[in-house]
């Protein structure tokens, strides 16, 4: 149905189902909007004739007639994708309005004001959306938000609802005026010349910057398109007894299970989230209109029981008549998320599954992230440095530097620096600032203006409604508690306070930090872990894959033991190298003029590497490690600039020129493809012996401790049999040799990367040596690709913006190319091996899609960074349940 009447159309048609008053309307749907773009911006040739009829229709349930000046119908037409893009595509309200209609509705209605109030709200709406009058650049205003403010000035009002009938009336000339000079073109007084100019915008407005920006940054396909809907209109505005209003049947920004919403009375459409009057919360609505209230708290129930879901509500109030117009899935912090889940499986609305299904997983990233030092806070305010209070919409911390616009808040992150990102009010056009901020403060609008919503959405910390602070867009600063706050200083922000402090304020870890890591806190005492941990434990359950992580040292292995790892699936031993006392002889090695100076400088090697992998089976105790041999250029180990080698050529008691002429002979025009992996093991064979034996002595002195040890040697770059043939024959030597020295028997296992599509395509072959495989998949994407990644900086985002590739390969697999590669190597691999261990670790192996492709083509585990193990879990078990719920 979504697909079909996007996500507003088919729930404004569910909600009309389950008897909740809705105003009558239809839906042209996504399928037009295809067609639209697939022929030149034409529309299917029968559509007029069915608007035709369905507006008839409309005519007849309303009992008035589209464009009958004596008893008019107004409309509204609305956009609405599959998937819910907040403020992303425009509505326009009460079209159908031109002079004759409005004096014929004053006739009617006796209530000249909500006419003129309608009229010119139209007026701007359509001047906006449709003739594109709008504001032109970062600094200026919105023209006809110009005009209202001029004749407020004029009549010394401060809200537009002070404004009277005839000042109404004569905003619409001006208005008109103002689109006419801008234009050159009048505006259209033919009801169905505006309605067809409105479907005309909202088509179109598919693929504006905004829209395609949201799209890009939430991975939605271009070729969905959106629907328009046409609704009878319902009035908001018509005086004191009536309202408009948005809320969220759960909090949205902690999960607590209570109604939170906001209205306004007398205010139409947008008023609420558009930050022109700070709107009364919705317990307010509770006091002044108990019968409305409670019929919508009835309401809100029922649409929880309907959709099993935390929903986000529109809704009406027309002279004292409830109308509901709209409802979708409601957005929500991660915290939120998890809270209401975990709420619902306890409510038994959901089941477990379900609940996991619910949580993205990028979105625990939120629970790991860092709060304010609260003594640090309280000294900050006790110094006087509390600026403003605001109202909590983003929960967390940040600090960073103040920026007034968008597009200063994107030019400053790209310089690297934090920014938060203040402003009277945020709208769609901000979105890409709003991403680039550490955090969002706005001094109008509630927690469901646009602010709040999307930092939501995008996790940012944010604070909106803070009125005490003024912004002056020109000046670039805002005053605040008798400050003034430049561009470029310093505040912070707590989006679960709702405080603004000037200045910085250190952070500390969030309570999963401090319970999984620093250990400083008690889990009982900390909720948002034990939510956590549930999560954690539901998904445990139902996922295939393994998950496993990417750790060089000790301490990195036991973070992402506490985190849930169950072995490490890359263990790179070149970091080693560069550890203290160990650059040394790597570089003795590297310069060696023969293979008795090389073996000399191993030896002083040998021991360090070995203590470090002792370090690493002991945090392990047991879990399977898989170490990779040595794998960069050696130029990497050298030093570039002359003094630098000079000193080495001291040190080691040889020549300048010597080291100089050594690290020329290294260069390679392309390192990437040049003498790494297994080349290097197999042209010094000698570096490979070291190698493993430090890994099997280590294995024995940690055994000998009392400990398990399970060492998977792995070998890079193998595109070919024999390469790792060659490596695991002196592997296997090696660690018969040290279980003979040592009287001791230990497992181990003898693997290959496969990470260049030779690798791939022989993997039949390769399975004949090779006791497991991991996916190299970021030289793989290389290589399969041809593109370097240290190169594609100038080309690679621009390709994404163009939808060459819908996302960044080095990001999630390519699943078309890459991943088409991984198939085949898992299958022939397996035809020679059924139970072949395989398993992927590359940078992908933390990405969600990714995880959840590994876990399509069957491979027994991913690797991931340790910070990304509880999301690469989560994924896992989300990738389970999604095939089976396919099935
Ligand atoms: P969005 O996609 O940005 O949420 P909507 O289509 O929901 O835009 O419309 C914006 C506002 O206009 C909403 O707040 C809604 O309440 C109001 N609105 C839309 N259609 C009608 C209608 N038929 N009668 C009264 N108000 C309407
Ligand atoms: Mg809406
Ligand atoms: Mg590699």
């Amino acid at each position: 149905m979504k697909s079909l009447l996007g996500g507003k159309g088919a729930n404004l048609a569910e909600m009309t189902n389950i008897g909740l008053p809705v105003p009558p309307g239809f839906t042209i749907t996504t399928e037009v909007c295809t067609y639209f773009y697939a022929h030149n911006k034409h529309y299917p040739t029968t559509l007029a004739k069915e608007v035709f009829t369905a507006i008839q229709k409309l005519n007849k349930h309303m009992n008035a007639k589209f464009g009958d000046p004596k008893n008019a119908l107004l409309v509204s037409v609305r956009s609405g994708a599959r998937a819910s893009m907040p403020g992303m595509m425009d509505t326009i309200l009460n079209l159908g309005m031109n002079d004759v209609v409005a004096e014929g509705l004053i006739e009617k209605t006796k209530n000249p004001r909500f006419v003129y109030d309608s009229y010119r709200r139209f007026v701007q709406m359509y001047g906006d959306v449709v003739m594109g009058v709008q504001a032109k650049g970062k600094h200026d205003s919105d023209p006809f938000e110009m005009i209202i403010e001029h004749k407020k000035k004029e009549k010394n009002v401060t809200l537009d609802t002070d404004l009277t009938s005839d000042d109404l009336k004569d905003l619409v000339k001006l208005f008109k005026k103002a689109i006419k000079q801008n234009t050159g073109k009048d505006f259209p007084d033919d009801p169905e010349d505006q309605l067809w100019g409105a479907v005309g915008a909202v088509f179109g407005s598919w693929n504006n910057e905004r829209a395609n920006a949201y799209r890009k940054m939430n991975g939605i396909p271009t070729s969905w398109g959106t629907a328009v809907n046409i609704q009878a209109m319902v009035y908001g505005n018509m005086g004191e007894n009536s309202g408009t209003g948005v809320a969220f049947t759960r909090n949205a920004a902690t999960g607590e299970n209570e109604f939170y919403g906001e209205y306004l009375m007398n205010a139409q459409g947008e008023d609420v989230v558009a930050g022109i009057r700070t709107p009364l919360h919705i317990s307010e609505l509770k006091k002044a209109r108990p019968v409305i209230y409670k019929q919508l708290d009835v309401i809100r129930k029922n649409l929880e029981k309907h959709f099993h879901d935390m929903m986000d509500i529109e809704f009406t109030i027309q002279d004292g008549k409830l109308f509901m117009l709209q409802c979708r899935a409601g957005k929500r912090t991660a915290l939120a998320a998890i809270r209401i889940a975990i709420d619902m499986v306890k409510e038994r609305l959901i089941t477990d599954k379900e609940a996991l299904l619910r949580i993205e997983p990028d979105a625990l990233n939120q629970l790991l992230r860092p709060i304010f030092d609260l003594k640090e806070k309280d000294i900050a305010i006790k110094n006087g440095r509390l600026l403003a209070k605001g109202l909590a919409a983003g929960p967390g911390a940040a600090t960073g530097r103040v920026v007034f616009t968008a597009p200063d808040a994107e030019e400053w992150k790209s310089r690297g620096e934090l920014v938060i990102l203040c402003r009277t009010e945020t709208s769609p056009e901000d979105i890409k600032g709003m991403d680039a901020s550490e955090g969002i403060l706005t001094a109008f609008g509630g927690m469901t203006s646009h602010a709040a919503l999307v930092a939501r959405q995008m996790g940012k910390v944010c604070i909106v409604g803070c009125s005490s602070i003024e912004v002056d867009y020109k000046a670039l600063s805002m005053k605040v508690a008798g400050k003034i706050i430049n561009q470029g200083d310093w505040i912070s922000i707590d989006g679960s306070t709702g405080e603004v402090i000037e200045g910085k304020i250190p952070t500390k870890p969030s309570e999963v930090m401090e319970v999984l890591i620093s250990k400083t806190l008690n889990p009982k005492k900390a909720p948002i872990y034990e939510n956590f941990a549930k999560i954690m434990a539901w998904a445990d359950k139902y996922r295939v894959l393994k998950i496993r992580t990417n750790a060089d040292q000790p301490d990195q292995a036991v973070n992402a033991v506490a985190f849930g790892a169950e072995g490490i699936g890359l263990c790179r031993t070149e970091h080693m190298f560069f550890g203290e006392g160990k650059i040394m002889p790597m570089r003795e090695m590297i310069l060696a003029d023969d293979v008795d100076q090389r073996k000399k400088a191993l030896a002083k090697l040998l021991p360090l590497q070995r203590e470090d992998f002792e370090g690493i089976f002991r945090a392990m105790d047991g879990l399977p490690v898989t170490i990779r041999t040595i794998d960069p250029p050696l130029h990497e180990f050298l030093p570039h600039d002359k003094e630098m080698q000079q000193t080495i050529a001291k040190e080691m008691g040889i020549r300048f020129e010597k080291v100089q002429r050594r690290v020329q002979e290294l260069h390679e025009f392309n390192p990437m493809l040049g003498f790494r992996g297994c080349r290097l093991g197999i042209i010094y064979p000698e570096i490979t012996e070291m190698q493993s034996r430090a890994i099997f002595e280590a294995a024995a002195n940690v055994m000998k401790e009392g400990k398990e040890v399970f060492p998977e040697i792995m070998i890079p770059l193998v595109g070919n049999v024999l390469e790792l043939d060659h490596q695991a024959k002196l592997v296997h030597k090696i660690a018969k040799d040290v279980m003979t020295e040592r009287k001791m028997k230990f497992k181990y296992h003898v693997g290959t990367m496969i990470e260049v599509p030779r690798g791939a395509l022989t993997a039949d072959k390769i399975a004949d040596v090779a006791e497991f495989f991991s996916f190299g998949t970021n030289d793989l994407t290389q290589t399969t690709i041809g593109i370097s990644r240290d190169d594609s900086g100038r080309f690679l985002l621009p390709y994404v913006e163009m939808d060459i590739y819908a996302k960044d390969p080095f990001e999630a697999i390519d699943r078309e190319g890459v991943g088409e590669l991984m198939k085949i190597a898992v299958e022939k691999g397996r035809s020679k091996k059924p139970r072949l261990k395989i398993g992927i670790c590359g940078e992908h192996g933390g990405e969600p899609s990714s995880v959840e492709f590994c876990h399509q083509i069957g491979l027994d585990y991913v690797s991931c960074s340790p910070f990304r193990v509880p999301i690469a879990r989560l994924a896992a078990a989300r990738a389970a349940l999604k095939e089976v719920k396919k099935k």
